[in-house]
């Protein structure tokens, strides 16, 4: 059997392939049909460049219908997809194609002359382009060419898709994921969180990400199911289509964006049957508000490039806010001391996990790969939680952010939760800068709400009474907002370097 995942899509198709498939916020509708037949035009116009196998095309575009097409294409044509941060500028972009040589490059018009140029200097033959409008010579090559193609053979271990990490803790790697990962992960998925006839997911994540392409587009896909979608997350504009939708798919941020408008609320909400939060923690402050203005418990789950989901939420029982559940059906997740034993319940460790759903390693990275895999072939995720008594896991923050202060570890998110508590505080994050004394000084950057009036010992003073000394911030700093990446994660490495002493 054909393990393309295209393959694998299109025969969950709906039988009636006139009905729609994607619906544009401004009203433009593509039946099934207009999938299949659009995937087929791009993929004979990029069979018909004769590109060596595992070709990687590399794509920077803006947010459409026919972008989600560029990736369905690729794939049927048996090639890597490699989809870029539109944020990515010419510095990054040098660095990705530098280090992917795709085969192709597909970018938005108005960038054309730099990352043309760019693409050639690192050996690419091909570079089209793509607007938001349809616009860019893609679509006008890909016009002229059948409107059929047979699906390329793939085997499940083949490459479908390079993704780069988001670059939170350091330089981004490219996590090689196969046609199998994808497929095994979208399976799990549609059960876990029931996917049903008649679903419509509101799309408002960006695709060049894990969450908005693997999990919700796939998710989408393998259903059959029709998909909204917006360019861009919107407030007024998701308040807008959530009445059409039944799925909802966000980053905290959305939330908290969502919650900020008084007139979000039940009435939005009705139709939803399922709101799913991920590729940063989710402040309990807004699992719970969101539950009281809406009625509605976001289900948290927890995944990343490399392994796409591999935790989540329980749809049926309880979603349990500040926690991200239990590992999927299939997928093994332990939690290990420094010396890869295994930690007892509510005891803190680094997260590993195996499964179908795990990469086939960093692209052009052997040594790396092989230093996050163990000996038993767990891969070492980098990020640190403990599992609770009820198999519940909580992820206490990333490894590279543990603070050790005098010998001792201090665990962020604990602190943070404390702070975030505060009457008067928003958020806030920890982190350790360089201290003479102790290795690292713990120190905390906070965010207050409007009007708030605090002082650094406002926040230092109920931490005294709460928690050992060693965890105690030495310094606060208020802050009007945090540094975050564009999935919403709090760019911690870019605090300790304006924090630490010069
Ligand atoms: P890099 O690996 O380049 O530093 P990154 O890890 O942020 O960047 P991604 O693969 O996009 O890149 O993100 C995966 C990470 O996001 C996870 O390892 C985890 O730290 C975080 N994450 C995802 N979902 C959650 C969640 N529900 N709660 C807390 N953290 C989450
Ligand atoms: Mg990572």
């Amino acid at each position: 059997m054909n393990a393309n995942l295209y393959a694998l899509f299109e025969s969950r198709f709906p039988q009636d392939r006139s009905a729609c498939s994607i619906e544009t916020h401004d009203g433009l509708l593509y039946s099934w049909n207009d999938l299949e037949r659009a995937t087929a035009k791009m993929a004979n116009l990029l069979a018909s460049l004769a590109l060596p196998p595992d070709s990687r095309i590399a794509v920077q575009v803006e947010k459409s219908p026919e972008a989600l097409m560029l990736y369905l294409a690729t794939i049927r044509a048996g090639y890597v997809y490699l989809p870029l941060n539109t944020a990515y500028r010419a510095a990054e972009i040098e660095y990705f194609i530098g280090d992917a040589e795709p085969a192709v490059v597909v970018c938005s018009p108005e960038n054309f002359g730099w990352v043309s140029q760019l693409a050639f200097k690192a050996g690419t033959r091909h570079v089209f382009t793509l607007g938001e409008d349809r616009q860019g010579s893609l679509l006008s090559r890909a016009a002229g060419q059948p409107d059929t193609f047979a699906t390329v053979e793939r085997k499940p271990d083949d490459l479908a898709a390079i993704l780069y990490t988001s670059g939170t803790t350091g330089r981004s790697k490219g996590a090689m994921l196969s046609h199998d990962n994808l497929a095994s992960n979208v399976k799990v998925l549609q059960e876990a969180w029931a996917w049903q006839k008649g679903d419509v997911l509101l799309h408002a994540l960006p695709l060049f990400h894990v969450h908005g392409l693997f999990v919700a587009s796939n998710g989408a896909l393998y259903n059959g199911s029709k998909m909204i979608f917006l360019p861009k997350f919107d407030g007024a504009e998701v308040m807008r289509q959530l009445p059409r939708a039944t799925v909802f798919m966000g980053v905290p941020t959305y939330y908290v964006r969502l919650l900020a408008d008084p007139a979000f609320g039940r009435e939005a909400c009705a139709g939803i049957r399922l709101f799913v939060s991920g590729s940063a923690p989710l402040l309990l402050e807004t699992f719970t508000e969101f539950a009281r203005r809406t009625g509605h418990t976001i289900l948290e789950r927890y995944g990343m490039s490399e392994t796409t989901m591999l935790v989540s939420n329980p749809y049926e029982g309880e979603r349990i806010g500040g926690t991200v559940g239990h590992p999927l059906p299939g997928v093994s997740v332990r939690v290990v001391r420094d010396d890869g034993s295994a930690c007892g319940v509510d005891e803190i460790g680094g997260i590993e996990v195996k499964g179908p759903n795990v990469f086939h390693g960093y692209w052009r990275m052997p040594e790396k790969t092989k230093e996050e895999f163990t000996a038993d072939g767990f891969f070492k995720t980098g990020d640190v939680g403990r599992f609770d008594a009820k198999g519940y896991l909580t992820i206490v923050g990333r490894s590279k952010d543990l603070i050790i202060s005098g010998g001792y570890n201090v665990y962020p998110k604990e602190i943070e939760s404390i702070i975030d508590e505060m009457e008067g505080v928003a958020e806030s994050a920890v982190i350790g800068v360089p201290h003479p004394d102790f290795g690292e000084a713990v120190t905390a950057v906070v965010v207050l709400k409007k009007e708030a009036r605090l002082t650094a010992q406002d926040i230092i003073g109920p931490l005294k009474s709460r928690i050992a000394n060693f965890k105690v911030p030495k310094q606060v700093h208020f802050v009007a907002e945090l540094p975050r990446n564009t999935m919403g994660k709090v760019q911690k490495n870019v605090l300790r370097q304006q924090y630490s002493p010069a």
